[in-house]
């Protein structure tokens, strides 16, 4: 049943008419309009050349502003403290409730920067040195990313839920001179032991690479002298003032891998000028952030979205922004809500894979507080199912903030797709419209042809760079070209699906590898998963193809049970019939296993892969397993595999 959708906001900068407007501007010629559009940040040497990119398959380059120089940490510190110098830039919200927030100044911003800066600069690092981060989300790790960038070296964040492995195999591949962690990390009431992997990872380093520990919880660590320095003992002895180094808009800010959710991470490197221009629009319009607004992002700063809109937007915007330290579900499925109280939050922005977990707890955490103060509401990660959308809405905006659901790729900087809140009327599940400069086409999977007209699905590409576009795979550029620009000749080919609507809306139908073939009917998985979720016992499904000798492709289903619900034959055979009326005959299940968990990345994207292989009955092959956030759940499922 359609349910009523939130208002549009009336003020926004954005209204319909503008979007039209702006976006023929911004496709028919993009010179003219990022030229333009590239002042919203502050050149040391102003750019004459705006655009030089291809996407021809041999002569793959994106290049903005290339002849501009800038400073990023300038741009998110010096310029706004004439202004907004007492301005609250970060709330750090800790993992502990019962420890107090924390509110930084641009002004402090600035000083603490400015020492992290020549700390990094005492430990050896210089312009276009690589630097990895492996830090818990509390304030020194924004300003390590911005000291890195105030002296030009390359910062490459590593998620603290990773293993020592899996850090190893980024410090090694990124030949980084430095890894920044802390003693421990809080997190969810538990503490992880940040040096401890440290020290496991760099047991076999062959680089030199030294170790920069910043104080959390006081732990004892373990010591190799020599290698490892407090960050204390630095920054005691070095000044709070440290000149931006002057960059080209073409250096490296940063190497960030890809979330690992279809197979091995690739290293995406983005660049400072095109990128923060792109950074900070889109954390403007699609967010209609305002002067004095509370914006937060939940993400990692290990993901792309907490670089995008945790530090580098928000900051570049002078925009206040929270970081918080725990999880949703510490110390109970309250947590999102308290500290969108307590700090008065007014845009807040998180994965659907956090809304479906609080969804299953019900929503009497929700009603506990005032959330009075949220104007917007704003997804990211995944499709986000109806039964989803209209939860978040009903308990959470009450009815009356815009939800954005915003499409876009660690490689794309920014957002490519999003409603915008003031401009386009919502459809629940669907990313509906292309941002500024982004030129979306849908091809036929099979032939690679363009599919004109509306009411169209296939393969989601863009047809031409924007500014926030990645520059290359770190040290591989041929694997940029092959992964991005060698399937479908001349665009830029995103790895997901795609429908465009009667009314020429977008809608994200998963990843091109998740579309099975049930008796030549192509069908994304996202639609059956999303029937099983709209199910009152269902509390999260993942669905699969596998061979099935009759039909080409059969369905099969990971299915995870509400807390209270127990699984039986007859509860199958209740969500199979349940899925045939939803969607018809032709999606009717034909293998549903219970799942009481699913393989997640750490980012926590399910691994469709993985379960492929499972339904397929081939173990052996299961391939990069080490970004998987709990490798337990693969075994039992395993174990538990239904016959086709
Ligand atoms: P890898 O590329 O290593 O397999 P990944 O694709 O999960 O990992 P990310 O860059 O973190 O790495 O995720 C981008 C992908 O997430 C998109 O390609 C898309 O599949 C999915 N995604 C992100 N936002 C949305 C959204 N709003 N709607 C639908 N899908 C989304
Ligand atoms: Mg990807």
């Amino acid at each position: 049943m359609p349910k009523d959708t939130p208002d549009l906001l009336p003020d926004a900068h954005i209204d319909a008419a503008r979007y039209e407007e702006m976006y023929a501007a911004s496709v028919n010629d993009p010179e003219g309009f990022w030229g333009e559009h590239g002042k919203r940040i502050d050149w040391i040497k102003p750019y004459t050349k705006v655009k030089d990119t291809s996407f021809a398959h041999d002569n793959v380059h994106v290049k903005w502003f290339e002849d501009g120089t800038l400073n990023v940490s300038a741009n998110c510190i010096d310029r706004h403290l004439e202004s907004r110098g007492d301005q609250t830039a970060i709330i750090f919200e800790p993992d502990d409730p019962n420890d107090e927030a924390k509110h930084i100044t641009y002004e402090q911003l600035a000083k603490e920067v400015g020492t992290f800066a020549n700390v990094l600069k005492e430990c050896g690092v210089r312009k276009g040195d690589r630097v990895v981060l492996y830090l818990p989300m509390i304030p020194e790790a924004a300003y390590a990313m911005l000291a890195c960038a105030r002296i030009g070296a390359i910062h490459s964040i590593v998620f603290a839920g990773f293993s020592p492995d899996a850090l190893a195999a980024r410090v090694n591949g990124s030949g980084a001179k430095l890894v920044i962690t802390a003693d421990g990390a809080p997190r969810g009431g538990r503490v992880t032991e940040l040096k401890d992997n440290v020290n496991k990872a760099l047991l076999h380093n062959v680089l030199g690479t030294r170790c920069l520990v910043v104080k959390r919880t006081g732990d004892q660590v373990a010591w190799v002298g020599g290698r490892d320095i407090w960050y204390d003992d630095l920054a005691e002895r070095v000044s709070s003032d440290c000149p931006p180094e002057e960059m080209n808009a073409e250096d490296p800010l940063f190497i960030l891998y890809t979330s690992g959710s279809t197979g091995q991470p690739k290293g995406v490197v983005h660049t400072t000028g095109g990128y923060l221009v792109y950074a900070s629009m889109t954390h403007e319009y699609t967010f209609d952030y305002k002067d004095g607004d509370v914006f937060w992002c939940t993400a990692d700063v290990g993901w792309v979205t907490g670089h995008s809109y945790i530090v580098y937007g928000p900051l570049a915007n002078g925009a206040t922004t929270l970081m918080f330290e725990g999880v949703p579900t510490y110390p109970d499925a309250g947590r999102f809500w308290q500290v969108c109280e307590k700090h008065k939050v007014n845009q807040f922005y998180t994965a659907p894979t956090a809304i479906r977990a609080l969804m299953g707890k019900g929503t009497g955490f929700v009603e506990k507080y005032d959330l009075s103060s949220l104007k917007l509401l704003g997804t990211v990660g995944e499709p986000i199912n109806p039964e989803a959308w209209n939860w978040y809405n009903e308990n959470v905006g009450k009815g009356t903030c815009p939800i954005v659901d915003t499409w876009w790729q660690t490689e794309t900087g920014g957002h490519m797709m999003t409603p915008l809140p003031g401009a386009h009327t919502l459809k629940p599940g669907a990313a509906q419209k292309p941002f500024f400069g982004v030129q979306p086409l849908v091809l036929d999977p099979t032939s690679g042809e363009v599919v004109e007209g509306n009411g169209v699905e296939g393969v989601l590409v863009i047809a031409d760079s924007w500014p926030g576009q990645m520059r290359t795979v770190y040290g591989d550029h041929d694997r940029f070209v092959q992964t991005y620009f060698s399937d479908y000749k001349g665009y830029y080919f995103s790895g997901d699906g795609c429908r465009r609507d009667a009314d020429g809306d977008y809608w994200i139908t998963g990843r091109v590898d998740d579309v099975i073939n049930v008796s030549g009917h192509r069908m994304g998985t996202a639609e059956v998963e999303s029937a099983l979720v709209a199910h009152e016992t269902v509390s999260e499904a993942a669905v699969v193809g596998y061979p099935h000798p009759v039909k080409g492709q059969g369905i099969y289903c990971y299915v995870t049970l509400m807390n209270d619900e127990t699984p039986s034959d007859e509860l199958k055979k209740t969500l199979s019939d349940w899925v045939r009326r939803e969607i018809g005959p032709i999606a009717k299940p034909d293998v549903i296993q219970w799942a009481p968990g699913l393989p997640k990345t750490r980012s926590g994207k399910i691994m469709r892969r993985i379960l492929r292989k499972i339904a397929e009955n081939d173990f052996d092959s299961l391939g990069d397993t080490s970004t998987l956030a709990d490798p337990s759940v693969v075994d039992e499922l395993i174990e538990n595999r239904e016959k086709g």
